[in-house]
Formats: C-alpha cells, structure tokens, sequence
C-alpha cells in the first residue's frame, strides 16, 4: 500500500527523543528531524553533573529495549555514564545528522492540517505530525527565600552544578533534601569541612546498595546476552510490578516490605535526636521514593549537620534561620526541585481553531493516556499529563507510549486519515476515572511533591504499570477523532 512519507519533528534530544528517532527511522520514515534545545544531546543526563549523579532505577532496567548494555559499571551506574551510552547509541544508529542543535522550539502552531514550527533560529516550516520528548524534570525552582541574590560566595541550583568547583575543605549549604540532595550529601560530606543540610521535610529513604559489577559478571553478561535480558526481566518485575503496584495500593504486601526497609534504615540513626529530626510525618511512598545507600551514614558524620529550622533569609556569609542563628557557608547549592507542570512551555503553542495549550491547560494539564491532547491533531507526547512517571524506568514507559503513538502515526502513514486527535468525550472519561482512582494512591495520602500540582492534582499514573502497558498495546481507535 502506497505511504505518506510524513514530514516529523520530535522536540527534544533526551532519552526519549533518541529513542523515537531511531525507531521511526527503523520503521522507514526518512524525514525526522529533532530539534534541541541545548548544544548537546542527553537531557537530563547532560543537564545534571553534580556530584554523586547516578540514576536510582538498576542500569540493566534503565536502557533501552533494543539497546542492551553488557558493561554498565555499577548496578546504579553514574551519570556520565548513561550520558556515554546514549551517544554511544546515537552513534551507533548513525542518527547524528538528524538532530539540529541550539535549536529551541519557540512556537507550534496548527495550521491548514500542518504544525508550523519555529525555533530560536528561525522559522522551519510545516510538519505533518510533533512528538514532543521534552521531559518532565528540567524546570529549577529556585526558592523564594529573601536575600537569596545576596550571597557573597558561589550559589546555583544543581541542574546548573558550577563545573570544576572545588568544595574540599570548604563550608557547604544544601537546601533541600530530595534524591538529588540525597546523592549529594553522600558524594561530598568527606571532602568538605562543614556540611549543613536545611531540611524543611524529611524523607523516607529505602537502602539500596550499589556495588560495582565484577569484571566477571560484565564477561558472563557478554559472552551470554540472554543473561543481560534475564537480568532486565527481573529488575523490570520488581520495580514495575513492584513498586509501581505498591504505590497505587494495588499490593499492599510489598507496600509493607518497602516501609519496613525505609524504617529499619531510619533505626540505624544512632542519635534519638538526630533520628526524629530525620523522621517523616507522612507515608512512605508519599513523596518520591529516595533510594540511597549511605545518607543516614553521612548526616551522621560529626562534620554533617541536619537544620530543621525554617530559613528565615540569605545573608552575604551564609543563611539565617528562625531561631537567630547565622550558619556561615562558603557555597551554597540549591537542591530544590523542578516545576513539573510547565511541562512542554514555555512553548507557545497554537491548535485547532486558534486556541492555545496554555488555555487548555490553564487549571490542570490533562491529556488522554499521557500521549494525545484533544484539539492538538497530529501531536503526540511521551510523559504527557498523568504519565506513569516514578520510581521505575522512564525508559521502559517512553518505549510503550512511543508504540501507542507510532500506531496513531502509522494511521497518518496510510493516506486515508490527515488529522488525528482525541475526542473530547474520552479524554473527560479518561480524566474522570484518573480523578476517581487517584485518592488510592499513596501520593494523595497527604505530603506535598513534585506530583501535585498548585490545584492539588497529581499528574501521575495511578493503576498499576501492567494497565499502563495493556493501555499502551494498541490505540482504541474509537477514541480518536479522524479526518
Ligand atoms: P525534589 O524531590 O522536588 O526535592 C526538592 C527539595 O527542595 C525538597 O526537599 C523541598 O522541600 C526542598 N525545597 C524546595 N523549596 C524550598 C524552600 N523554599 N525552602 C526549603 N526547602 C525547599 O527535587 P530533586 O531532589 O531534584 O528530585 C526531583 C526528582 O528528580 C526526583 O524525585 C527524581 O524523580 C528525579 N531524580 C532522580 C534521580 C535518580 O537517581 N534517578 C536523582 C535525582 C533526581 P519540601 O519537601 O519541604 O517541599
């Protein structure tokens, strides 16, 4: 059957991004082009190089399907290194001259069947379908603490680590105490002199070793590559099946191994002092899951400090907290997240009928299974609106919504249909049984994370990760509007 060859943008070169090109070039589509943002591929991997950067979520489950790597060096491997292994796999797939660099996109607007892009070099022309790989934790928070811009020694967020700083014997502030933080504080309590930790809210934090994997273990991995998809199946078992059901409260059992894990970790504080100070108030699982394997051992170093106090303001030599006291500190690094919510903007873009994302998102983004959005055709998103995004791999969940959306994409392919959304009738039943579901997870149990959103809607998954997968086999085309 004869085939549109459709003209393609995927924006955004992260892991997504590299995966969709691939697989769109494997399935013969010749006119992809992705446009980046930045001057380097990677996403996150590139954005993040502060000390201690690893990904919490095993190596050999967070990777690509098709790309299977026998040498990861650490069952958590660094950062740098899956920073290595996708522009290894970019290199490999040959896809380099397929990716325009420092190229922003700066609005999409539809158009007479068409997605007319521009970037930050210009305009580029029309598309006949968008898939957006923007990621979903890029946006820093800064915190709004006053005299912040007062600080007299070197202060950035740690999505923007000052390269090449050297904190050995130096007094460092972390504010925040998140996964990032987390890694942080174990990375560099033995080089600084003073370490003080602001900890607003404490976290659970499940103890998971990370060992480096035995030079005999990465031969047995190459000599046998069925052994690496073994590896990838039980870590994929355990951590989807796992925690994604615990979470959702579909497997209150494993629920309780992780909490019984996170609170024996919490036992092994010596000081009772430093222990309540370190004891959340709310559920385990609530806020993101932090998985470490030396937190508790750094806070309790006698260079190490948990501050509990409110941060009263930044002054030039350090940060002033309530009860008066000044903590004098050299560096300052502000672990404080990222807006989840602004997720594709600040991208203006432009629908059917003139309208807006910015309108249709204006109280909650809401898309239909986290890849399609009614009134945008031909546009499709991995980690849209209530995505399955926690403690597994993201990889694994850009794969399937790839797949669910190629399908949508192969509609366009075949020359019968120009125009594909979904109809509004099935995102409000989608969005409806999202609402109704969601006060059985363990994130509306009552804390506040990077999940919520400023109306109190939490933008993930809340079935199980085997519906998510169910869901993402094939497109109900009853669903969707075609043209
Ligand atoms: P986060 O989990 O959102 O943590 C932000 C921290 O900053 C919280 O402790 C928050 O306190 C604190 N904070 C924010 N504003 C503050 C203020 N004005 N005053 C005092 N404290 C303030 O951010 P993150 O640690 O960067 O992690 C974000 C996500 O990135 C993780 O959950 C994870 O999904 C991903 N990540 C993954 C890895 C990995 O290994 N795979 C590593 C790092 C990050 P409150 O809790 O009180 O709001």
């Amino acid at each position: 059957m004869a085939q549109r060859n459709l003209r393609i943008a995927i924006i955004g070169a992260g892991a997504s991004g590299i995966m969709s090109l691939i697989k769109m070039r494997e399935r013969g589509l010749t006119d992809v082009t992705i446009f980046e943002k930045a001057g380097r591929l990677g996403g996150t991997w590139r954005d993040n190089r502060y000390p201690g950067l690893s990904c919490d979520v095993p190596s050999h489950l967070y990777r690509y399907s098709f790309e299977p790597n026998p040498d990861w060096s650490r069952v958590c491997s660094p950062g740098p290194e899956i920073l290595a292994y996708l522009e290894r796999v970019v290199e490999k797939h040959g896809i380099a001259p397929h990716i325009r660099y420092d190229s922003e996109v700066t609005r999409a607007e539809f158009q007479d069947g068409q997605w007319l892009l521009e970037t930050t070099q210009g305009p580029q022309g029309a598309f006949d379908a968008v898939l957006v790989a923007v990621g979903v934790l890029h946006h820093p928070v800064y915190p709004d603490i006053a005299g912040l811009e007062c600080f007299a020694g070197p202060s950035f967020h740690t999505s923007r680590w000052a390269d090449g700083i050297d904190l050995a014997g130096r007094r460092v502030g972390i504010i925040g105490t998140g996964s990032t933080a987390t890694q942080i504080t174990g990375a560099i309590v033995d080089e600084v002199s003073h370490l003080a930790l602001f900890m607003r809210t404490p976290q659970w934090i499940l103890p998971l070793p990370n060992p480096p994997i035995p030079e005999e273990e990465k031969a047995r991995y190459r000599a046998n590559p069925e052994l690496v998809d073994d590896t990838y199946r039980r870590y994929a078992s355990d951590f989807n099946s796992g925690f994604a059901s615990a979470v959702v409260g579909a497997a209150p059992e494993r629920y309780a191994e992780i909490e019984a894990a996170c609170k024996g970790y919490l036992a092994s504080v010596r000081d009772p002092d430093l222990r309540a100070r370190l004891t959340p108030d709310y559920r385990v699982m609530c806020k993101r899951m932090i998985m470490s394997d030396n937190f508790y051992e750094a806070v309790q170093k006698p260079n190490a400090e948990v501050v509990r106090e409110a941060i009263r303001q930044i002054e030039p030599q350090g940060v002033r907290t309530a009860d008066g006291r000044l903590h004098q500190i050299d560096v300052l690094v502000l672990a404080t997240g990222f807006d989840t919510h602004r997720f594709v903007r600040p991208m203006t873009v432009i629908g059917r009928n003139g309208r807006s994302l910015d309108e249709v998102w204006a109280n909650a983004n809401e898309g239909y299974l986290g890849v399609t959005v009614p009134g945008l055709p031909n546009w499709f998103m991995i980690g849209g609106p209530n995505s399955p995004i926690g403690n597994f791999s993201w990889l694994l969940t850009a794969e399937n919504q790839f797949n669910y959306a190629m399908q949508l994409i192969d509609r366009l392919r075949s020359g019968n249909v120009r125009e594909i959304e979904p109809k509004v009738e099935a995102v409000r039943a989608f969005n409806a049984a999202v609402k109704a579901k969601m006060p059985d997870t363990i994130w509306a149990s009552g804390c506040d994370s990077w999940y919520v959103d400023k109306n109190g809607n939490v933008a993930s998954w809340p079935w199980t990760y085997e519906k998510f997968e169910a869901d993402m086999r094939e497109p109900v085309l009853d669903d969707y509007e075609m043209v």
